[in-house]
């Protein structure tokens, strides 16, 4: 228990993760790049690390976890947890943390910029302008106050940019699954051909999911307004691109903005067309439409953010015990503990009919002052504060319970 905690940082995290770390006390560790494999699995056994931190580059597989066992949790200082085995981590008992929502904001001023540029041709007379040509024009150019916006998915995203676009005049309309509640002068409509056939401009904020693959496509693009405007920041399949180019070319839309694509190249660099698809290159003929390499959340704000959010969650795990927002655990979470000889267990197992009898059996004698226990598939989780125990206790409390027949991971926080 006098052991600092030893946690790696890889891929360079952001600075305000890495001091919020040390502040713990924390022996943080940092290297900028990647590690494969074999690299990975011998650098945490030889440090004898607890926690790792990682962004999207570096793989954390089923064979790292079964061969670290002293890893206890992962930050993913990113959005994506695709790049780890969620299920091979919960297996063994460790949590995985990512930061969902950090770079919301970035994501809502992209679309305010995209809803001007595109409502005034911006892009357009700049290209003309680089390629030496002059053209002045008003015509097919509005001012957005006054205009009508409408969100698809009032999430995150989809609520801060009703704000923002409210505050330039617009009236905001906005079309969710579930109710939520408006915020300003907003307003929630039922159907979405309703809402389509209200918005001068319709952007998209949805997640990908089945129900939202091609979400907008022919015929939703015939039920918008004509001239108005498509944007999407959302996810790549939500719009099916071939009606998009169709939309533009016929003049049914005035303009559209795409930061977010079926299939994306892996890395920066040119001649990215094939990557995209075949209807790649009729896409970039389209007139005023604004095509950005998925830059929605790109913002320096976001990145520290991120490590802010991410550097916290591990912290809240590592010194209390608490999952909220982890995303291959149930989510469990107990105030700190405040006082003296107050111990809390921190139990992960299997989810298994039985294992709370066992542990209150194990606990019976004592003073629980909170317990909490959730399961997500095959794992459970449980917290319990137990007063008033001394070291003696505790060790019997943690061998009984980490010999129990369903024990995943457990630990004593005091
Ligand atoms: P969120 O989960 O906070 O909000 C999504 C909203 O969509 C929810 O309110 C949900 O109820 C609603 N929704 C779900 N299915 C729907 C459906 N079929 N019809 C209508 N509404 C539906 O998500 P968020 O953080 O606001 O992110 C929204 C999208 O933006 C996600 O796809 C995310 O991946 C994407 N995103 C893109 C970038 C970028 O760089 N372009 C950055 C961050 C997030």
């Amino acid at each position: 228990r006098d052991e600092p905690v030893r946690i790696l940082l890889l891929e360079n995290i952001n600075v305000s993760a890495v001091d919020m770390l040390k502040a713990q006390g924390y022996h943080v560790e940092e290297q900028k790049k990647a590690l494969a494999e074999d690299e990975l699995i011998a650098k945490l056994k030889e440090g004898g690390f607890s926690a790792v931190g990682i962004r999207s580059k570096t793989k954390i597989t089923a064979k790292v976890i079964q061969e670290v066992p002293s890893l206890l949790v992962i930050g993913c200082f990113c959005i994506g947890t695709n790049q780890v085995d969620l299920l091979a981590a919960a297996r063994a008992g460790i949590a995985v943390f990512n930061s969902p929502f950090s770079n919301s904001r970035s994501v809502a001023e992209l679309v305010i910029s995209e809803i001007v540029a595109l409502s005034r041709q911006l892009c357009d007379r700049a290209r003309e302008m680089r390629e030496g040509i002059w053209n002045k024009v008003s015509k097919g150019c509005w001012e957005v106050r006054g205009k009508t916006l409408g969100i698809v998915g009032y999430g995150h995203i989809g609520s801060q940019l009703s704000v923002l676009a409210e505050a330039m005049g617009m009236s905001v309309i906005y079309y969710d699954v579930i109710p939520i509640m408006p915020l300003g002068s907003a307003k929630q409509v039922e159907s979405l051909d309703d809402f389509l056939g209200q918005a001068d401009f319709v952007s998209l904020h949805v997640p990908e999911l089945p129900e939202t693959t091609n979400m907008i496509r022919a015929e939703q693009i015939s039920k918008m307004k004509d001239g108005a405007y498509l944007i999407n920041n959302a996810r790549g399949k939500v719009i099916d691109i071939p009606a998009l180019i169709d939309g533009l070319k016929s003049g049914k839309l005035a303009g559209a903005a795409v930061d977010v694509f079926p299939s994306e190249p892996a890395a920066n660099g040119p001649n990215f067309g094939d990557a995209l698809n075949a209807w790649s290159s009729e896409l970039r003929s389209c007139p005023n439409l604004i095509l950005t390499p998925h830059i929605g959340g790109s913002t320096e704000e976001a990145q520290s953010m991120i490590g802010a959010e991410v550097g916290s969650a591990l912290i809240r795990y590592l010194n209390y015990g608490s999952t909220l927002g982890a995303v291959n655990f149930p989510e469990v979470n107990l105030r700190p503990i405040i006082h003296d000889g107050t111990v809390r267990l921190c139990h992960v197992h299997l989810n298994q009919p039985g294992v709370l009898k066992v542990v209150n059996s194990i606990l019976g004698e004592h003073n629980v002052e909170k317990q909490f226990s959730d399961s997500k598939g095959d794992i459970a989780y449980l917290l319990a504060d137990i007063a008033n125990v001394d070291e003696k206790e505790i060790k019997e409390i943690y061998e009984a319970i980490g010999g129990s027949r369903a024990n995943i991971a457990t630990r004593m926080l005091f």
